[in-house]
């Protein structure tokens, strides 16, 4: 069974995300480790570790993965691009503190400079960061974006080809979030959409690499390019690509996170459609 849950906040500490996590029912929850619009942060304590853990134990939450900055940007140039892997560097070894097993990257943006010299910069900021935390298990998750822009992986097939240049490091994988997927062009509305595109998955990088999933519908038309989310059931996806991820149970063990707006609905009302649409 896949495990359904919310991006929660750290404000007041890691263990007070346990908590906001607990109080919607959260089996999986996804943070920040440090403020994602700062490059620097305090240290993690060893008692703010041994706390976040003890929280998470004593919780129903079965998973947490964090998700990196987004100030980092290992596809650009220059100090930001230098400052970007020190950054991720320092992201893993927090993850690494608190117990988190993946975190999720954004592949970053070429700004103008092209894609291949985009995608070979980033290619070689995830070596670095790889060889720089050989000793570390925590694996980075590429996430596919809408296109916006000058971003890079909006489509599977450059996320492939950032994998087969890294020699499919064992500590790499993907994070899916389906309003990207749908903004970048990808058909998610049709009764085979979700066959389709697990079958593209199994085939082209196994469903051992999907470390997570982002539920979001969206508020822009496929192929727009555009990023904004929606409330599931609200925007243009519809809800039967969620029924189906839901009920598949190849996804075992993998966090489902919702990233829709905090308005109208809220996380409340994400948290029960899900719950429907998986049946308990
Ligand atoms: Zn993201
Ligand atoms: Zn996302």
């Amino acid at each position: 069974m896949p495990l359904i849950g919310l991006h929660v906040s750290i404000a007041g500490g890691f263990a007070k995300a346990i908590e906001r996590g607990e109080a919607y029912g959260c089996e999986a929850i996804q943070v920040f480790t440090k403020n994602q619009l700062q490059w620097k942060a305090p240290p993690i304590t060893p008692s703010q570790g041994i706390a976040f853990l003890r929280a998470l134990r004593e919780s129903g939450i079965r998973k947490v993965v964090s998700h990196a900055s987004y100030l980092i940007n290992l596809a650009g140039e220059g100090v930001q691009r230098d400052k970007s892997g020190e950054a991720l560097v320092d992201e893993i070894e927090r993850c690494d503190q608190l117990g988190i097993g993946e975190l999720v990257l954004h592949p970053g943006a070429h700004l103008g400079q092209g894609q291949r010299k985009g995608l070979e910069n980033l290619r070689e900021g995830l070596r670095d960061a790889l060889g720089r935390t050989a000793n570390l298990r925590v694996r980075i998750l590429l996430e596919t974006m809408a296109g916006q822009g000058t971003a890079l992986g909006a489509r599977l097939e450059t996320l492939r080809e950032i994998l087969d240049g890294l020699d499919w490091n064992d500590r790499l994988g993907l994070c899916l979030d389906t309003c990207h997927l749908f903004a970048a062009g990808y058909e998610l509305r049709e009764e085979c959409s979700y066959e389709r595109l697990t079958e593209n998955l199994e085939k082209n990088f196994g469903l051992q690499r999907i470390g997570c999933w982002h539920l979001n519908d969206s508020k822009s038309a496929r192929g727009s390019f555009r990023d904004r989310h929606q409330h599931l059931g609200d925007g243009q996806l519809g809800l039967s690509f969620f029924s189906a991820l839901l009920s598949d149970n190849r996804w075992e063990e993998v966090p489902l996170i919702l990233e829709t707006p905090k308005s109208g609905t809220g996380d409340a009302g994400n948290m029960a459609l899900l719950r429907k649409l998986r049946g308990h």
